[in-house]
């Protein structure tokens, strides 16, 4: 028996989270699905609001842009906030 552990693998950017789903955990008060994401396809602007906390977080999308894409980059400008 070895040890196999698999400590090493990074941790994946993005979770199990069904694609077409809008609504997040929120990162900041950690309420389960209470973040909604809107796309601007227009303005190209996409959204993502927690309606518990009412934090927000806007961020430029394309046309191949998401609701995950915005959640994500959301979640990498809080983890860079908080280096
Ligand atoms: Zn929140």
């Amino acid at each position: 028996m070895g040890r196999r552990k698999a400590k090493k693998k990074p941790p994946p950017k993005r979770k199990n989270i069904e694609k077409l789903d809008v609504n997040f955990n929120c990162p900041f008060c950690n309420h389960e699905r209470s973040c909604e994401v809107k796309l601007d396809r227009q303005r190209n602007t996409g959204t993502i609001s927690c309606g518990v906390c009412m934090e927000d977080y806007q961020t430029t999308i394309n046309y191949l842009s998401e609701a995950i894409d915005v959640y994500s980059d959301w979640i990498d400008a809080c983890e860079q906030a908080n280096q």
